[in-house]
């Protein structure tokens, strides 16, 4: 009696596994046929990092927040004595995607935002440029508008940005001057 017992408890499992599968066979595929669909990625994707250069302030915060120090930078001084950028380079072999140095950037010009399609065949490609120095003199920016920007377009980029900021800054308040009526009135001595 229990061996009979024990087929049919047995027999039963094939029909319970199967509706497994089976309950998903009708339902909307998930699978995506990349490469030739893509998923639309979500606003807060840490992807590939990118660097906005125009709006770059070259504090070097982010190359400090980075604990494998990755990020690779280097300043000169510009003709109006503000810092630019003369390297800034990201080793993505060895980044950890943690995302420090997004959250140091005072600017945000450093952002995760660069997609998930990195593959290349050389692992010397795996280094991230954001300035590329083309002669002596020349020099050429990423931006995230704009691409690839001579540096003099990024330093106009850089201006408009700062106008930007001070036009939509809260007017400071008014200096009170003092009402010379209502100042209290300093004892005499008698
Ligand atoms: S994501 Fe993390 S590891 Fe990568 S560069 Fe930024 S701080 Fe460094
Ligand atoms: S923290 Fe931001 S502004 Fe400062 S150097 Fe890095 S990317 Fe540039």
């Amino acid at each position: 009696m229990t061996k009979i017992m024990k087929f049919f408890k047995d027999a039963l499992t094939l029909p319970k596994g199967m509706a497994v599968p089976f309950k998903y066979m009708f339902q909307k595929t998930a699978t995506v046929q990349y490469p030739e669909e893509r998923k639309n990625i979500t606003e807060r994707f840490r992807g590939l990092l990118i660097n906005d250069v125009p709006k770059c302030i070259v504090c070097e915060l982010c190359a400090k927040a980075c604990p494998v120090q990755c990020i690779k930078i280097q300043k000169i001084r510009g003709d109006d004595k503000k810092f630019i950028a003369h390297q800034f380079d990201i080793d993505i072999t060895t980044c950890l995607f943690c995302g420090l140095c997004t959250e140091a950037c005072p600017t945000r010009s450093l952002s995760m935002e660069g997609g998930y399609e990195g593959s290349v065949y050389q692992k010397e490609e795996l280094v991230a440029h954001f300035v590329v120095q083309q002669s002596e003199t020349e020099f050429m920016v990423y931006s995230k508008e704009e691409g690839w920007i001579p540096y003099i377009r990024a330093k106009e980029l850089a201006s408009i940005e700062e106008e930007k900021k001070k036009a939509a800054a809260p007017p400071k308040p008014a200096a009170s001057t003092p009402n010379p009526s209502s100042q209290t009135e300093i004892p005499k001595e008698k």
